[in-house]
């Protein structure tokens, strides 16, 4: 009888799990996750917190049987693989430009030791790279991409939780390695930010809840930040706690609105992804050259006033401490306070996505640098850079009554309805310690819209 470590990364459940399933069907099952120092870098507390939450409610599907070791993964799936006599190390195939690096520096590593390496599926529906245009090259823009995509079409889930089976060799305890564990816990009591319920079944219960309540509203309402319009899936999603397949099977059929509207969105996060695929360099650089040589300015007090929620553009602030209250906001907002970033303090993408890197609990590499690109106009498709998001007339939109701005920002909670918006108008505005604008929308876009100019010599 074999055993087999399946090494779980971005695929921290038991249901729909095509690798999980393929080491089943060979014998034993060691679920092992590994805490990579190299690979945790740069997450802040709430990200490694819901990590931390996420891998508890793993280990417990899993009845207590995830093996969690801290260290270089190379070291310790060759160690682990020793210990138990595994043959081969099963994966859900990655596809970002640094986990594949890994990847293949692992396999190899363990090639020496004499242990396999098995990859299965992906994190999408379909695996980046797959989705081809007529001369077999990667797509750019979105719609043509997404047409492709959705003519291709995906595998139906791969079946209920899988059971890893008994466990051959010698028994691990604990299954969490003290120092691991350990590391786990502080993660967990250090936690800065209000976390979603985690695991595998609060996702379920999470889609379902948003399918049956929300999913019909969705298209007209998902930029309403004011309201719980949109799934808030994507900390799931980021971990793989729920793969988008058991979603997009769920919905098969369904053609209206809320639905098709859904289908495009996590269309959008395969798009980044298989961008990502065929232009590794992009993680670090822009897609589209053309604005290489914009001015940016040093990041200052402006750039901490933004990091903190205290621009005094109260949709601004409000996404921002969301982001350090939540680690999530809405995607509207994200768009606004990126564009806040870029164009009303001239400061370069790689900045605000470092900031996003750390703090999102949804971070994913793919979905963030590219929309971050997408922003400053130096991505896929043609978002020009002259379109720049206004933090007032924005806000009116996307948070009608002032709910959203006055749940996150306590100095401005005493304002009634949209006054809340624009604080500088109403009398008792700063009142209560809410900053003063940093800077005039109307000045900073004519400067943004100047710099473009100049860096693509028009
Ligand atoms: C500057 C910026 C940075 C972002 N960084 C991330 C990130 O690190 N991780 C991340 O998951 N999303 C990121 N997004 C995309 C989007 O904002 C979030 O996916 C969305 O807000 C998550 O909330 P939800 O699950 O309620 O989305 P829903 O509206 O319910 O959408 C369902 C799913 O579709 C996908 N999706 C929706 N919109 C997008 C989009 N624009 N791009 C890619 N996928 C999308 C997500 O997986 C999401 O969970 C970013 C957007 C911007 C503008």
């Amino acid at each position: 009888m074999t055993t087999t470590l399946l090494w779980l990364r971005r695929d921290l459940r038991r249901h729909d799990h095509p690798a999980l399933a393929a080491a089943a069907a060979a014998g034993g099952v060691l679920p092992v996750h590994v805490l990579d120092p190299h690979e945790l870098a740069g997450a802040g507390p709430g990200r490694l917190a819901w990590l931390a939450a996420t891998l508890r409610a793993t280990a417990e599907s899993f009845g207590g049987r995830l093996c969690v070791r801290l260290g270089d993964p190379a070291e310790v799936l060759a160690a682990l693989a020793h210990e138990v006599g595994a043959t081969a190390v099963q994966v859900t195939t990655e596809t970002a430009p640094d986990g594949r690096a890994r990847d293949d520096r692992v396999a190899e590593a363990l090639a020496e030791t004499g242990v396999g390496w098995l990859a299965t599926g992906s994190p999408y529906a379909v695996t980046p790279g797959r989705v081809r245009n007529l001369a077999g090259r990667g797509y750019r823009v979105f719609t043509p991409f997404e047409r492709a995509w959705r003519a291709r079409g995906w595998p139906d889930p791969a079946g209920p939780a899988v059971d890893p089976g008994p466990l051959h060799g010698p028994a691990l305890r604990p299954w969490i390695q003290p120092e691991a564990s350990a590391i786990l816990e502080s993660w967990l009591t250090s936690c800065p930010i209000r976390l979603p319920a985690a695991g595998e079944a609060a996702a379920l219960r999470a889609w379902r809840e948003f399918r049956d309540e929300r999913l019909d509203s969705y298209a007209e309402e998902r930029d309403r930040a004011d309201l719980r319009s949109t799934s808030r899936l994507s900390p799931y999603l980021a971990l793989g706690v729920l793969h988008p397949r058991t979603l997009l099977a769920d919905l098969a059929g369904r053609r209206d609105p809320g639905a098709a509207k859904f289908v495009s969105e996590l269309a959008w996060r395969e798009f980044y992804a298989d961008v990502l695929w065929h232009h590794p360099d992009s993680l670090a650089s822009d897609l589209v050259p053309a604005l290489a040589g914009m001015a940016f300015d040093e990041p200052g007090s402006r750039y901490d006033a933004w990091r903190a929620g205290r621009t005094g553009y109260p949709l601004v602030d409000a996404g921002m401490r969301q982001l350090l209250a939540e680690g999530w906001l809405p995607n509207r907002v994200r768009m606004v306070v990126a564009s806040f970033l870029l164009k009303d303090l001239h400061l370069p993408w790689r900045l605000g996505a470092r900031h996003f890197r750390e703090h999102l609990i949804d971070y994913d590499v793919a979905s963030n640098t590219h929309n971050w690109q997408w922003v400053a106009g130096t991505g896929t498709d043609a978002a020009p850079y002259h379109r720049v998001f206004n933090p007032v007339t924005q806000a009116a939109a996307a948070d009608r009554d002032g709910g959203y701005v006055r749940r996150h920002i306590p100095e401005l909670a005493h304002l009634p309805g949209p006054a809340a918006l624009r604080p500088w108008d109403h009398p008792a505005g700063h009142l209560h310690g809410y900053p003063a604008r940093i800077l005039d929308h109307a000045t900073e876009r004519a400067e943004a819209l100047t710099r473009y100019r100049l860096a693509v010599g028009r």
